[in-house]
């Protein structure tokens, strides 16, 4: 009998540290739409451009397609980061989604789309790093009209194949000197796989370098990577050391960082024969639902309540007053089960299950003078109703 006890006991703390992240019907309904042709077509463009190496024509009109696409896609944030590297104007793609809840901090989904010069006469990049740019694209095409609470960046680096050129310049020009709040660089680089073997497999990289100041982080982070992966692909997944890839630049200034790299590593990158025949587009198109999974977890995606318009909901919760001062009224004609108050940090300093769902006080007589938001959901978890609060 106690041996039976202590077995189940184990099984709920095995399954509850594995799932702590939930199936998230809303989350599939969008994987759903990734598309098979649509990363194939993908490929195929990365292929008919050729060799991609700073200074070649084609590097410069694989940056146009890019941006043409993700302007297709509706977004009209995108910024083009340009240097000089060896006499040649280089270009990173940035592609901008602003986040509901915390609009200055920004998940960054990356991958580079360059590729590597000599090796006779260079290479087209079609698994290195065509996949990644193509599922990057796919995922960006999807989240287009999605709310997330978190900014996401989807960046298109440049000149990853001579020493992460590209992510090196971004973030020694532009994140660290704007102090930019970034939550974590997902890295998606050379995820083909290769034809003929059975790809099932995707590692999930976490940080084992130094400074190790930021590994704990990244290694919780690919744990949810991992569980994520289960939940939205049919893939197993590996947990290995992060190297080689544009995740290295922003691990050494201390940001949290975790990534995808192919399990059957391809016997072609960097040469002439990383083409299209030699990946297995199958596995691309699996990565990339679990990278879609994956993304609208980490940025916090959410449905919008389609019962009434979101700004009509709105409407029927009054919160009040403006400042509050030791009790903060919510009165709501729709039922509000839970009140969440995050500080100006984004961090979670009250979550309460409301009794009432229609009038509700809150105390808020211990809470220092400042800012917070706060976030009304229903009973599913939807966001009913944001805002900012200010204690005076
Ligand atoms: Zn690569």
């Amino acid at each position: 009998m106690k041996l039976i006890i202590t077995s189940i006991f184990l099984i709920f703390i095995t399954s509850s540290t594995l799932f702590s992240q939930t199936h998230s019907t809303f989350y599939q309904s969008i994987v759903d739409g990734v598309k098979y042709d649509s990363v194939l077509n993908y490929l195929k463009k990365v292929q008919s451009f050729g060799v991609k190496s700073p200074g070649t024509p084609a590097l410069i009109n694989a940056k146009n397609w890019l941006v043409n696409k993700y302007t297709l896609y509706g977004y009209s944030n995108i910024q083009i980061d340009n240097f000089t590297y060896n006499g040649n104007t280089l270009y990173n793609v940035i592609v901008n989604k602003t986040g509901t809840l915390y609009p200055t901090t920004y998940l960054i989904v990356c991958g580079h789309y360059d590729s590597k010069a000599g090796g006779g006469g260079g290479s087209p990049g079609v698994n290195d790093n065509g996949s990644g740019v193509s599922i990057i694209l796919e995922i960006a095409r999807l989240l287009k009209n999605v709310n997330t609470e978190y900014s996401i960046k989807f960046i298109n680096f440049t000149a990853e194949e001579t020493g992460y050129t590209g992510s090196s310049n971004y973030l020694n020009n532009t994140v660290i000197p704007q102090n930019l709040d970034i939550r974590l660089v997902f890295n998606i680089d050379e995820v083909g796989g290769v034809a003929g073997q059975i790809n099932d497999i995707i590692k999930c990289e976490s940080d084992q370098s130094s400074p190790t100041v930021n590994n704990v982080n990244s290694a919780a982070f690919t744990d949810t990577l991992m569980t994520l992966t289960s939940l939205y692909s049919n893939l197993g997944t590996n947990n290995t050391n992060a190297y080689g890839s544009d995740y290295m630049p922003f691990q050494s200034a201390e940001y949290i960082i975790t990534g995808y790299f192919e399990d059957n590593q391809s016997p072609d990158v960097h040469s002439s024969s990383d083409l299209l025949a030699n990946l297995d587009t199958s596995y691309v198109f699996e990565i990339a639902k679990a990278a879609t999974g994956a993304t609208l977890y980490l940025a916090q995606a959410y449905e919008n309540t389609n019962i009434i318009g979101e700004q009509e909901l709105a409407d029927f919760i009054k919160v009040f007053p403006t400042p509050v001062n030791d009790q903060l009224n919510i009165n709501s004609s729709v039922p509000v089960y839970k009140i969440e108050i995050f500080d100006v940090q984004g961090r979670l300093i009250l979550e309460n299950v409301l009794s009432n769902q229609f009038n509700n006080t809150i105390n808020f007589s211990e809470f220092q003078n400042g800012i917070y938001h706060y976030k009304l959901s229903d009973k599913n978890g939807s966001i009913l109703k944001s805002g900012i609060l200010v204690k005076a």
